[in-house]
């Protein structure tokens, strides 16, 4: 069978289990301990890494743990209060003091000032390289580094890496490989396949899925998941909270559904905004105009709905187009059912001039209407 048809299948299923009398969905258990009968069953519970404590083990967010594990092809996953909390317990677990990080220059912003800026408190280095340049990821590795860090696509440029090649590079230099597979969700990429150690999400955005809950995760081996499991996790204890597990488990239900649709939006938006004459360069891994779209069609099966368009340099005649769009509300994130925007921007080498980049995110909504919203709103801010 078709692996995205199985993946939708296996979302809509939980785990039947008789304690929860048949519930097609399994309960809230908001319940921060557990009790036991006698000291005997509890010290196995402990020792099997049963129900003892919400902080170490809950059966909600073990369900939604279970899940994620299976779509992304790995053997355990653990589930954290947000993606940075996902993202900081993973990196506490591979490096020690001494250690140095390569990490792609294009990573998620507050991943990167935690390793090039606030890690360097306790004697760990990093270096940020362009991810698209094999060449100079490996220049990077050095007798020290003990982990590759990487995030494709990028999520305001949607750079990629070649990760087959990135797992191949790691474990010839004996080192980790970690990604953030955010924008891509379990369902468009799966790289625990292509060789890599330990996958990161923000679960904040499309797996969850309607802006209305926090979560991240981590998926590995169970050896990987293990070597944090009794450290992170429970010592710096930003786990997920069982109600917000059930949040997140009611989005991963729809996630291939949304996804499909958030792809048809994104593609048809990404090529609207092509056609344009005004708009200079628009960044969306879809498009067969994308310098990796090759790369992207090889590890990638979808794109969802998040991309971006540089249209000159005045950057208040883009805040002028931004303010006048409705169905597109201002805001950062993205993953939700509501289409958003937000202006950053990039550093143009070599002058280090910084370019306005406006990133669109397309929702649920009819993308006739998205459209129709951007065009308007270029037309009233003087585009053409
Ligand atoms: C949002 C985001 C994160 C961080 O997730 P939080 O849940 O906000 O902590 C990490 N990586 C990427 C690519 C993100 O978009």
């Amino acid at each position: 069978m078709n692996d995205r048809r199985r993946q939708h299948s296996l979302v809509t299923h939980d785990q039947h289990d008789d304690r929860h009398y048949g519930a097609v969905h399994v309960p809230v258990y908001d319940s921060s301990l557990f009790t036991f009968p006698s000291v005997a069953k509890m010290e196995k519970a402990e020792a099997d890494g049963g129900y003892v404590y919400t902080r170490g083990n809950n059966p909600t967010v073990h369900e939604l743990e279970r899940k994620l594990a299976m779509l992304e092809g790995g053997e355990r996953a653990r589930c954290f209060a947000t993606g940075m909390g996902a993202v900081s317990a993973a990196l506490l677990s591979i490096v020690r003091t001494g250690d140095h990080i390569v990490c792609v220059n294009q990573a998620y912003g507050p991943a990167r000032k935690l390793m090039g800026n606030y890690m360097r408190r306790f004697g760990v280095e990093a270096d940020f390289v362009d991810g698209s340049d094999l060449t100079a990821i490996e220049a990077a590795i050095g007798l020290k580094t003990k982990l590759l860090y990487l995030e494709s696509p990028s999520s305001l440029l949607f750079e990629l890496q070649d990760l087959r090649a990135c797992a191949e590079l790691a474990r010839r230099h004996g080192i980790r490989t970690l990604i953030d597979n955010t924008w891509a969700t379990p369902y468009y990429q799966n790289p625990l396949n292509l060789g890599i150690d330990l996958v990161v999400h923000s679960l904040t955005k499309y797996v969850g899925g309607h802006s209305d809950a926090m979560g991240g995760v981590v998926i590995g081996s169970a050896e990987r998941i293990g070597e944090f499991d009794r450290n992170e996790l429970i010592l710096l204890g930003s786990v997920m909270q069982p109600q917000t597990a059930a949040l997140i488990s009611r989005g991963l239900r729809t996630l291939p559904l949304r996804m499909e649709r958030h792809q048809i939006g994104g593609k048809a938006v990404a090529e609207y905004l092509e056609s344009l004459p005004f708009v200079e360069r628009v960044r969306y891994p879809g498009l067969p105009s994308h310098p990796q779209h090759e790369l992207a069609k090889v590890q990638m099966t979808g794109f969802g709905g998040l991309l971006s368009f540089e249209a000159g340099l005045d950057k208040e005649k883009l805040v002028r187009f931004i303010e006048w769009l409705t169905y597109f509300r201002i805001g950062f994130s993205w993953g939700g059912y509501e289409s958003l925007v937000s202006i950053q921007e990039r550093s143009a080498d070599p002058h280090n001039h910084s370019v306005p980049v406006v990133r669109l995110y397309v929702g649920l909504e009819e993308p006739e209407d998205l459209i129709s919203d951007l065009d308007e709103a270029f037309r009233a801010a003087g585009f053409n």
